[in-house]
């Protein structure tokens, strides 16, 4: 597991409205025709603070199981927050202060008798920035599995975590060439596939490919598909188009750290229940 580099109103009904087919159990199809699956991520009025300033305000939402969730919105409204919250990254931060509820399977993971670090092994992250140690390709990916003290096959898992991440076929002859010689976009997957390798259940992206060109771009958002088929990924993303094309589920956080709304993907884009979502959708702001 990597560390770091170190206005409109919503309502209170929609903050504590329950995600549209969350009540079923297992895979179904929900009103608006998405697939829906149980929440493995449930957060239940989560707070955060940097000191004495409040950087998002009740957050309640259902994450599903092996889907992919986008979190949109301006720059600055507690998108990352909120991402580094389910895997206690903000542990990090010094003057951060979470209060409420965040589940990971039914269980708080700001318990006391929750290990970050281990909760950091079932919940993977992938940064804005690819970040690869400068070691070689095989050693960063199987960089989490010396962590975890795997004991298994390393390099079977480092070709099965490459070929996860769409990787293998373009370094499986110089795995031991550094992980800084490859490009931005192999970089990133290099990341995605050091994420996979330790086998999380969650993989949270702070947006991923926003300096990529497109074709590694396109990658990307391939192999996050792709991903979402084993792991439950949420991803911030500052491109609409992005969390329009990839996502199952999105969540719209606006000015004041607020979960406007959170619905299907397709909900948002084209039938969004709140004007400031639509004036956000349609660029009339951010
Ligand atoms: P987003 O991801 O939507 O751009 P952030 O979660 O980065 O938003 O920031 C939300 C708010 O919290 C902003 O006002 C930001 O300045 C503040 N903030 C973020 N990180 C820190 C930090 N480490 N220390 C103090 N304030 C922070």
């Amino acid at each position: 597991m990597s560390e770091p580099e170190t206005d409109a109103e919503g309502t209170d009904e929609a903050l504590s409205s329950p995600t549209p087919g969350s009540e079923v159990a297992g895979d179904s199809q929900s009103d608006s025709g998405v697939l829906t699956a149980e929440p493995i991520i449930q957060s239940r009025d989560v707070n955060v603070f940097y000191g004495d300033e409040q950087a998002l305000q009740n957050i309640t939402m259902d994450i599903p199981e092996k889907r992919v969730t986008a979190l949109i919105g301006p720059s600055g409204c507690g998108k990352s927050t909120f991402l580094r919250c389910i895997n206690r990254m903000n542990d990090l931060i010094s003057t951060a202060r979470v209060d409420g509820e965040l589940l990971f399977s039914d269980k708080n993971v700001y318990d006391t008798d929750v290990d970050p670090v281990a909760l950091r092994r079932k919940i993977g992250m992938v940064f804005q920035q690819p970040n690869p140690f400068p070691k070689s390709i095989r050693d960063n990916v199987a960089y989490g599995l010396e962590i975890q003290g795997f004991d298994g096959d390393v390099d079977a898992r480092v070709e099965e975590a490459l070929k996860g991440a769409a990787l293998w076929d373009e370094v499986n002859d110089r795995l031991d060439e550094s992980g800084l010689e490859l490009s931005g976009g192999q970089q990133h997957r290099l990341c995605i596939a050091r994420a996979i390798a330790p086998d999380p259940e969650v993989i949270l992206m702070d947006e991923p490919a926003s300096a990529l060109d497109p074709v590694a771009t396109s990658q990307v958002e391939d192999l996050i598909a792709d991903i979402s088929e084993e792991y439950t990924v949420v991803i911030v993303t500052h491109n609409m188009q992005q969390a329009a094309r990839i996502s199952d589920k999105t969540g719209v956080f606006l000015t004041g750290g607020e979960l406007v709304e959170f619905d299907d993907t397709q909900k948002i884009f084209e039938n969004p229940e709140h004007q400031r979502v639509e004036d956000y959708i349609t660029g009339k702001f951010g």
